[in-house]
């Protein structure tokens, strides 16, 4: 499974204006760190999201990056396979600059993991172009 790449540029825009949808284990496993849920996310929808503190997410901190890495939403695991709501299947996030050097082979890997952080989170049955968990345009902060 494509877990985290070699190719990384480390310029940080992933985890800019973040629309993660985390699923109950992501929040869990985030808790269990010692941090709040009100802290680290928002609620919409009766779904979760990553919050956004100064359009980063709460936990991107500059310099150091993701200052929870080993413990991250499993969607952000699998990135920059991101799923593409309007096409209803998983892309490399035209975001990212390394976006081009993905190879299908993640596309196809990444798939399972983002359908069941959809589902999870509770984004799953939601029609075709309704949910867009991954795209970006609106910032979820306070
Ligand atoms: S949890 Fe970590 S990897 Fe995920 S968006 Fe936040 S800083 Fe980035």
């Amino acid at each position: 499974m494509a877990r985290g790449w070699a190719f990384c540029a480390a310029c940080g825009l992933c985890c800019r204006d973040t629309e993660m949808p985390l699923t109950p284990r992501d929040v869990e496993r985030i808790e269990a760190l010692g941090y709040g849920r009100e802290e680290f996310s928002v609620e919409r929808g009766g779904v979760r999201y990553l919050r956004n503190v100064d359009g980063r997410c709460f936990f991107y901190e500059e310099g150091r990056g993701c200052r929870i890495y080993p413990y991250r939403p499993l969607g952000c695991s699998v990135y920059p396979v991101v799923f593409d709501a309007e096409e209803g299947r998983p892309v490399a996030d035209p975001y990212c600059p390394m976006a081009p050097l993905v190879p299908e082979r993640w596309l196809r890997e990444a798939e399972p993991v983002l359908r069941l952080v959809l589902r999870q989170a509770g984004l799953g049955k939601r029609d075709k172009g309704e949910a867009a968990p991954y795209t970006r345009g609106e910032t979820v902060e306070d």
